[in-house]
């Protein structure tokens, strides 16, 4: 078989689902923040495989712990227990100061337990089954039914209805939207700390506190989704250590294992104690040796290379490189985001065009929204790699 782009190309069209319209180049390897194509092609990474490459490709020590692992346990269900899910789980504990993990498979799955969580914590009360939970328009939790009946983007759902019951959407940001949607029946609110796929935008501080206040006050559980903002990328481990707002639950995956599928859902102690108990939810997979050998060793490499304080630092820069940006093209009409999370809000130019321009000079970067252009790149960039972004970035921008 020849393994040249074009070929590969056809055969993936042949045999894998077309549920992406994909960009016309094979990657085959990485090393650091950059990627090789098939043809040798070298592209600086502003992408991480949708945020989830925060550590980049092969950081010293990272590869060594997931060998290891496999040359000991891949897989043995949770009847047992095993030490990487023991090592793991503390440690995301012990960053978010939360109580207990479910480990997932996926981001997805993280939020199918965040929502099985809430209803179960009212149910456990009141024993009723017409529990709602509040979501955000323009949010976006996953695909699977529970998360997509969250996520408030019309094209998603419409060929999918009906949804699951019981949920009701509010404006982003807007307090009083949320306050209409609450009745006797709320046993949850959902909201990204950060809208990622929506457009990037953060929550705004009163809007956070205004809902955990709404929260304690009525006893409804509050789930913030870090999957996307969460693990270093917003300047704090978690985007709502950023806002003193303390979730019931949380949902992480992407960076969770910078590579390895895995997610997770954690809750406070409050929701750990009331809510699911042994048979309520399971996996085979979640959990599982190997992808916890990765979570905990992605623990250990943020807290001796203080990633965290590197993405605070280095988000300034962006962001001041980003408005030079907003200043000097006419096309480009603002910036959003916080730290390594960050959006050019793009007029009257197609945001895929300009990634395409963008992948031709060497540069992978990904869009949000209608017409946001979305960085998230490895959390390890360095001022160097900002400025050949820019510099790119600049090329495609002049590019027709
Ligand atoms: C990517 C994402 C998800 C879904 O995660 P998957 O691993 O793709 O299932 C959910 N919520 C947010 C905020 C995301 O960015």
């Amino acid at each position: 078989m020849k393994e040249n782009k074009e070929t590969i190309i056809e055969q993936a069209e042949q045999a894998v689902l077309h549920t992406y319209n994909r960009y016309p180049v094979v990657l085959e390897r990485g090393e650091g923040v950059y990627l090789y194509d098939t043809d040798g092609k070298k592209y600086l990474d502003f992408a991480a495989g949708i945020a989830v490459q925060g550590l980049g490709y092969h950081y010293p020590g990272y590869d060594e712990a997931l060998k290891a692992q496999i040359d000991k346990l891949l897989h043995t269900s949770n009847l047992y227990y095993n030490t990487p899910a023991m090592e793991a789980a503390s440690k995301i504990v012990k960053a978010s100061g939360m109580s207990k993990v479910f480990f997932t498979n996926s981001g997805t799955e993280a939020i199918e337990g965040a929502l099985k969580t809430a209803r179960k914590y009212a149910y456990r009360k009141d024993g009723r089954n017409d529990h709602e939970i509040i979501a955000m328009n323009h949010s976006f939790h996953g695909r699977s039914m529970g998360a997509l009946s969250v996520t408030g983007n019309e094209k998603y759902q419409a060929p999918f209805r009906p949804l699951i019951g019981g949920i009701r959407f509010a404006d982003y940001n807007d307090l009083e939207s949320v306050k209409a949607q609450i009745t006797d029946r709320t046993c949850g609110i959902i909201l990204e700390t950060i809208q990622g796929e929506g457009g990037i935008y953060p929550a705004t501080e009163e809007f956070l506190k205004g809902i955990k206040a709404i929260c304690e006050e009525r006893d409804i559980l509050l789930i913030l989704d870090e999957i996307q903002c969460g693990m270093g990328r917003s300047g704090s481990m978690f985007a709502w250590q950023e806002y003193g707002v303390k979730p019931d639950v949380m949902t992480c995956a992407k960076a969770l294992g910078c590579g390895v599928p895995v997610g997770a859902f954690v809750l406070g102690e409050k929701a750990a104690l009331g809510s699911l108990e042994p048979g309520d939810h399971g996996t085979t997979y979640g959990g599982n040796p190997f992808a916890c050998a990765a979570v905990s060793k992605v623990f250990d490499i943020f807290e001796e290379q203080k990633i965290v304080d590197h993405v605070r630092q280095i988000g300034g820069y962006l962001e001041k490189k980003l408005d030079e940006l907003v200043e000097k093209y006419e096309c480009i009409e603002t910036r959003r985001g916080k730290g390594l999370i960050q959006g050019l809000v793009i007029s009257n130019r197609p945001v895929g065009e300009l990634v395409v321009k963008s992948l031709e000079e060497g540069l992978l970067v990904i869009t949000a929204g209608s017409n946001v252009m979305r960085f998230v790149p490895p959390l390890i960039i360095t001022k160097e790699h900002v400025d050949e972004m820019i510099e790119k970035f600049e090329r495609a921008l002049k590019a027709d």
